[in-house]
């Protein structure tokens, strides 16, 4: 039998977790006051009209605000979701419903790129019993990056559902660049993101597919994740059924 005393290695990422909220929540509120400040002048009704060269830099502001304000929210979510006990309530979703609900509005939501979206669901009675708000930040963070880290023309996202007696498994796959062999063990670690000049100045605190793994491994649950250079990348979720 080994023995091994974790008591420092706990109070290390206690201190650490306390640290994170607190910084967030520093970080936020004056945060808020800035995008605020901001919209008021941007709407030029209460301090005036604004010319070309100052609408140029307030709407900078905004727009950078507002990249800040998701960082912020994801750590804030994020050391939530690693210091409070998850709540586990489970109801029963039947996935080709909800899949479309929840990534067509997202899909639409994005002016600036072309995406085909296949949603492969064979059976309309597969149903999964999970969290909700947790397959939602699972499906919604693994679809973003689908998106995020794809420089193509068109971006083409597959998400096909697969069940058996005992696992139901979710994959999602892109065509984008591919995640090199090196990084897919560390990808699900926090913080970690690939080099800037292989995946491109994408916004992201590196933050997103350890909160995934953490949703998922709670629900007893596994991610694994195919993906050679070039040929886009697959993140298949396996659940309990
Ligand atoms: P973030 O999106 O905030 O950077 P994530 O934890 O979601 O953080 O992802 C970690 C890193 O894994 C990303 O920075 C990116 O380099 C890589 N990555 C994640 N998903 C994909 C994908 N679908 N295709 C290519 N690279 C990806």
């Amino acid at each position: 039998i080994t023995i091994r005393d974790v008591t420092d290695a706990r109070t290390e990422e206690l201190m650490k977790q306390d640290f994170l909220s607190l910084m967030s929540h520093k970080l936020r509120t004056p945060l808020n006051v800035i995008t605020q400040s901001a919209s008021i002048i941007r709407k030029e009704n209460i301090c005036g009209p604004l010319n070309d060269k100052q609408k140029k830099y307030i709407e900078s502001v905004l727009r950078q605000s507002r990249l800040h304000a998701n960082l912020i929210d994801g750590l804030l979510k994020f050391t939530e979701l690693n210091t409070m006990k998850l709540d586990l309530q489970k109801e029963e979703i039947v996935l080709c419903d909800y899949l479309p609900l929840l990534v067509n509005p997202m899909i639409e939501g994005i002016k600036d790129k072309k995406i085909e979206l296949k949603i492969d669901c064979p059976d309309k009675c597969y149903r999964i019993r999970i969290n909700k708000s947790h397959l939602d930040m699972i499906m919604r963070n693994l679809v973003e990056n689908a998106i995020k880290f794809n420089d193509k023309e068109v971006i083409k996202i597959s998400i096909s559902v697969k069940k058996s007696a005992q696992e139901l498994e979710i994959s999602i796959y892109d065509n984008g660049r591919g995640i090199p062999a090196e990084d897919q063990g560390k990808i699900f670690e926090k913080f970690y993101q690939i080099e800037k000049f292989f995946t491109g100045n994408v916004a992201g605190a590196g933050l997103g597919l350890a909160l995934v793994k953490r949703l998922v491994s709670v629900h007893g649950g596994q991610i694994d994740l195919k993906s050679e250079i070039g040929k886009g990348a697959t993140f298949t979720v396996t659940l309990p059924a």
